[in-house]
């Protein structure tokens, strides 16, 4: 390749924590500075950076999104009590992706790579299902109490004049528990849109599912907003692509997607969300071949892994022990960022060499070689279990040769 690929507006590069931390400096060197004239904004959200600025800079970075419109993020910790003490933390700060989520709103689309040699854990599944979870309220933003004893629970709203509705939820004779949440028709219609885009973008079927048997009013909602948002602005360009969009009930859908080919995009509520991916993705076999995109209704991007820090191998690594920790979803999210960067700024060969990086790292682990979290999972007869450093040294010969066919 001759003459490195120039950029011309920057990246948001968030960096984070532990193993990945260490991954996402092996990538940039390996694979990324030789080849593109790499232009970031870099802020550091590893965990002692974000107790120095009080989390400022978790902020500033997802403000940086907004303005720049691309971001790709590192794997984070999100703090607890033994983390406060590892760390010597001043406070126990959120979850980076839950600020950077609250800041930008949208929806959280998650894609397993798969490779030839790696075989999903269902049998019939041959392309990649795409989960595209709605990132706002339901149970996250809940609210919950103890019920002590024998008493009326009701639901009551007071509009904005004083005047009152309220429906009784329950005359407990016992003890028990409560919750209140909610949604709004804004997130809701936002995330519709966002689901259909990718669905385009993607040209794949868009199923969505809830329960709006049983929640007539709430999960109805949904139902009934994505059906509005798809009459009256998608239906058309649906069938000019030769896509589909349907609505099913979550069960039939859980039934449905397993005996499947896959190559569909299933849109969920926000916890259905949280659980199906995490189902999907071990389906498909390591949860360290899952990538995850944020999807803000203002069309700005947030690429990262799906997996955490790796604390394990870290903790190997700093005992100088070289690991064996899959980057590929790392890998993927620069990809994946450095390509939608190259098709907003029309700059194809950005798009293009961010493809063929894909290709070369598919082609390493069908040639056999990968990392010990695949290595469990393949039945390649020749496979060879390798460090990091060396699987991204073998991504990186063949991505300089000229036969790597993309
Ligand atoms: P994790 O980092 O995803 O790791 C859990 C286990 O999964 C690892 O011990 C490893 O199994 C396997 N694994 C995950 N990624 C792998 C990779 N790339 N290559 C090989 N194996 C991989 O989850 P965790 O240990 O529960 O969390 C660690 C930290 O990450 C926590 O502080 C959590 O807050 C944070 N976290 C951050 C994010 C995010 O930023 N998006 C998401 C989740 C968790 P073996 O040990 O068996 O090899
Ligand atoms: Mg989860």
């Amino acid at each position: 390749m001759a003459g490195k690929i120039g950029m011309a507006v920057p990246l948001v590069e968030m960096d984070g924590d532990e193993m990945t931390r260490i991954l996402w400096h092996m990538i940039r060197e390996i694979l990324i500075e030789p080849y593109v004239d790499l232009r970031t904004e870099y802020y550091d959200l590893g965990l002692k950076n974000r107790d120095e600025t009080g989390d400022g800079v978790t902020l500033d970075a997802a403000s940086a999104v907004r303005r720049l419109g691309v971001g790709v993020k590192c794997a984070t910790i999100t703090p607890n009590a033994q983390r406060m003490e590892e760390y010597g933390l001043r406070e126990m700060w959120r979850s980076p992706n839950a600020t950077i989520r609250a800041h930008l709103d949208g929806t959280i689309f998650r894609v397993p790579i798969l490779a030839a040699s790696i075989k999903p854990f269902v049998r019939t599944w041959k392309k990649p299902i795409t989960i595209a979870r709605h990132a706002y309220g339901d149970i996250y933003r809940g609210v919950e109490m103890r019920v002590p004893g024998k008493g009326q629970a009701h639901l009551v709203f007071t509009d904005g004049s004083g005047s009152r509705q309220r429906i009784s939820v329950h005359d407990f004779e016992g003890p028990g528990v409560l919750m209140g949440m909610h949604n709004l028709d804004g997130s809701i219609t936002s995330f519709a849109r966002s689901c259909f885009r990718f669905a385009l973008e993607t040209k794949q079927d868009l199923w969505f599912s809830a329960k709006d048997t049983v929640s007539r009013i709430y999960d109805h909602r949904f139902k009934d907003i994505f059906t509005r948002i798809f009459e009256e602005e998608f239906k058309e360009r649906f069938g000019q692509t030769g896509i589909r969009y349907f609505y099913t009930l979550i069960d039939d859908a859980a039934a449905r997607v397993l005996g499947s080919e896959g190559g569909f995009i299933w849109a969920c509520k926000n916890y259905d969300g949280d659980v199906m991916s995490d189902l999907v993705g071990g389906g498909f076999g390591s949860i360290a071949m899952m990538n995850s995109v944020l999807v803000s209704p203002e069309e700005k991007f947030v690429y990262e892994a799906a997996h955490g820090t790796v604390t394990k191998h870290y903790y190997e690594h700093l005992k100088g022990k070289f690991t064996s920790t899959n980057p590929m979803a790392t890998l993927f999210a620069w990809t994946g960022a450095l390509r939608k960067r190259g098709e907003l700024d029309g700059c194809i060969e950005l798009a293009r060499f961010s493809e063929r990086l894909e290709r070369s790292a598919e082609q390493a682990i069908n040639n056999g070689v990968m990392t010990g979290d695949l290595a469990k999972l393949s039945d390649h007869p020749g496979k060879r279990v390798v460090t990091s450093a060396e699987f991204l040294g073998e991504v990186r010969s063949r991505l300089e040769d000229p036969r790597t066919d993309v």
